[in-house]
């Protein structure tokens, strides 16, 4: 047996994610080796700054703890845990307007008013809970995920820093004074630009409140997403000792990104995962904004001009050109009739990503009927509209008229 086959299939058979991260780790251990020797300095608090000595030992050393495991899967499995221990306390979490009330009330003591405005705005008041790292008091800035890994949360105070969240709800989070803990950061960036998924964690801030004549600890969190990181990852030797840049964002946002990284582990290797298609995007190109508009016509000439070709075999996949724009027609995966009959998908059911232009012969005897595993497979091939949206938004939209 030729190796080069052995070797295709042994892949093959690796799940996509372990398949992603097998390469993420070779990168990143090459990107690694720029930083040299050398004293970094590190603001802390205010204006004042703290040296910390780099050197190449001690990021070996921060690298074994950050990403060293038995096999690929269990840094994997490690992954895996992480942001399955992250996902119950999404839905605790506020949103990002009221964590934004709560942030600039800047006081650490909560009145009744204080309290009635975050809650107003969206925001929830958590108790202290000493069973749960996120809701108890520490004073570590930082909290880390299983196995000290990856960053889990952190938690932010006035006088913090950076103290400012401007209005789209970014925020620079202070850097680690060990290096370990900066080489964190950037292996997180660096996971969230290879894997093109948004690396989400959790902003904690604590408030103390009287209740029943008593102190109590109340606690508010939102979601974040690291953001604006290829600056960061072009030389880590510049970086190294760089802050965290945030975005605060809706709990949604951060649960359909949870639930990407599960399927990316997923064993059915002959179905790509898809991130999911911006709110905008999927709502200008619904089908009730494409059906009979300009807009459609624009997709219809734009698959014309691409040599694209119907993934129905009645008509044996014939090609858009040979057809009037007329006889082109927008089909559903998951069938109009299917979702009124069962409506929990009833606002997903003109959704971009459930919809592939057909020829009109073969929409119509496809009925309300699911496309048979052929033509899923062909539908797969040619593409969804939304997959046709994330390739090639730009093309589609000058196609000339
Ligand atoms: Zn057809």
């Amino acid at each position: 047996m030729e190796i080069g086959w052995v070797i295709r299939h042994l892949e093959d058979s690796m799940k996509h994610l372990d398949k992603e991260l097998t390469s993420c780790l070779f990168e990143f251990r090459g990107k690694v080796n720029e930083i040299q020797n050398g004293n970094r300095l590190v603001p802390t608090s205010g204006s004042e700054s703290e040296v910390v000595d780099v050197t190449k030992s001690k990021v070996t050393t921060a690298l074994n703890l950050l990403t060293k495991h038995k096999s690929i899967k269990d840094l994997s499995d490690s992954f895996q845990l992480h942001f399955n221990e992250l996902a119950p306390s999404l839905v605790l979490c506020s949103s990002p307007r009221g964590f934004r009330t709560a942030w600039g009330l800047r006081s650490k003591t909560l009145s009744v008013q204080d309290a009635e405005a975050i809650t107003n705005d969206g925001g929830q008041l958590i108790p202290v809970n000493d069973n749960s790292r996120l809701l108890s008091c520490e004073q570590q800035g930082v909290v880390l995920g299983p196995h000290k890994k990856l960053v889990l949360a952190v938690r932010h105070s006035e006088g913090n820093y950076d103290d400012s969240l401007d209005e789209l709800g970014r925020f620079t989070y202070q850097p680690p004074r060990d290096v370990s803990g900066m080489l964190r950061y950037r292996w997180c960036q660096f996971l969230s630009k290879k894997l093109k998924i948004p690396f989400i964690l959790i902003v904690v801030m604590w408030f103390e409140y009287r209740l029943n004549d008593k102190m109590n600890q109340l606690f508010v969190m939102s979601p974040a997403k690291i953001i604006d990181f290829d600056d960061d990852l072009s030389n880590l030797n510049d970086s190294i000792h760089k802050p965290l840049k945030l975005q605060l964002i809706p709990r949604h946002e951060a649960i359909s990104t949870i639930n990407l990284i599960r399927s990316l582990n997923s064993e059915n290797i002959d179905i790509d995962v898809r991130a999911e298609l911006p709110d905008e995007l999927s709502r200008e190109w619904a089908y009730d904004k494409i059906n009979t508009s300009e807009k459609g016509k624009q997709l219809k000439r734009w698959a014309q001009k691409n040599s694209k070709n119907c993934p129905g075999a009645r008509c044996n996949h014939i090609l858009f050109r040979e057809l009037k724009l007329s006889d082109i027609a927008f089909g559903h995966i998951v069938s109009q009739n299917w979702t009124s009959a069962f409506t929990f998908m009833l606002d997903k059911v003109h959704h971009p990503d459930n919809l592939y232009l057909t020829c009109k012969t073969c929409n119509s005897s496809l009925s309300n009927n699911f496309p048979d595993p052929e033509l899923r497979k062909e539908i797969v091939k040619e593409g969804t509209i939304g997959d046709w949206l994330r390739l090639y938004e730009n093309s589609i939209r000058n196609i000339e008229k």
